[in-house]
């Protein structure tokens, strides 16, 4: 048991989950840097936090996996006491039109993405409650609010993360708990890095600010939320899209 506070992101190996375990690392801190493939990115972001002076470990487990969340969180919550931050932000893509979408695109998405926050709020609302405090921020994206062709499953899982947030927050509201969201529009990371290059002209013509975001600064967006500052916000969606999309 310490009296560290304990933040854990998920997908926190690569692109925007790293930028977030950085951002949100500090002295005092344990980020603990989930991830679920790649072992090597994981210890990459336990590095580079710990060349900030913080203290991380890295901690594989797929979100989607009720059994493989709950023994993960009762190993954090045993070894710690706590959880006093969770950023839900691992994810993944499979995009298709839906005409042509696979039933096991859509559910594959949907685990990860919609699924895998559910389960990991779900497992640290009683640690939360029992100390009467907790930050919950949720990455959903742009898509959930304009759509997007060839991602009905993806803009469908970040629009049920909008949905889970929001009801949520309500949930916990009176325990000192916030849960909020964060929208990413267009940033640059692998997810991005896939899409072909004509696509990513037409989305660059779509952004007023006339480039893609970086990781840290949706990072600066949670970290925001996360902090004690923002004990009064819940329930909402803070977009970082360069203008995009205005809600
Ligand atoms: P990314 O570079 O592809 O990284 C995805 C991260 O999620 C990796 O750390 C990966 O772990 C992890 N992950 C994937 N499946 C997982 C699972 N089942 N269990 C645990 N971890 C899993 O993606 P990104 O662009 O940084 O996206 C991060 C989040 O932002 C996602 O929720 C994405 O939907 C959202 N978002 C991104 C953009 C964008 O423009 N990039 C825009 C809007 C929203 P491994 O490294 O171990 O595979």
């Amino acid at each position: 048991m310490d009296d560290l506070r304990i933040v854990v992101v998920t997908g926190a190996s690569r692109g925007i989950g790293r930028a977030i375990a950085v951002e949100l690392s500090a002295p005092g801190t344990h980020v603990i840097v989930n991830y679920n493939s790649k072992p090597e990115a994981a210890e990459k972001t336990v590095s580079l936090i710990a060349g900030r002076g913080g203290a991380a470990s890295a901690m594989c487990f797929d979100v989607a996996s009720a059994d493989a969340v709950k023994e993960a969180f009762d190993k954090i919550v045993k070894a710690h006491g706590r959880i006093d931050v969770l950023v839900n932000n691992a994810g993944i893509a499979k995009d298709n039109l839906l005409a042509l979408m696979k039933p096991a695109e859509w559910d594959v998405v949907m685990a990860t993405n919609l699924r895998g926050a559910f389960l990991c709020s779900q497992a640290v609302i009683k640690p939360m409650m029992r100390r009467r405090y907790g930050r919950i921020v949720n990455v959903t994206s742009v898509v959930a609010a304009t759509g997007n062709p060839g991602q009905c499953n993806y803009a469908a899982a970040k629009a049920g993360v909008i949905g889970l947030t929001k009801s949520l927050a309500r949930e916990i509201v009176s325990r000192k708990i916030t849960v909020n969201a964060v929208a990413p529009g267009y940033i640059e990371t692998d997810m991005t890095a896939a899409i072909p290059a004509k696509a990513r002209e037409a989305l660059l013509g779509q952004i007023p600010a006339g480039r893609p975001g970086a990781p840290e600064e949706v990072a600066a967006a949670v970290a925001f939320l996360a902090s004690d500052l923002a004990g009064y916000i819940t329930g909402q969606v803070i977009h970082v899209n360069g203008g995009m999309f205005m809600s």
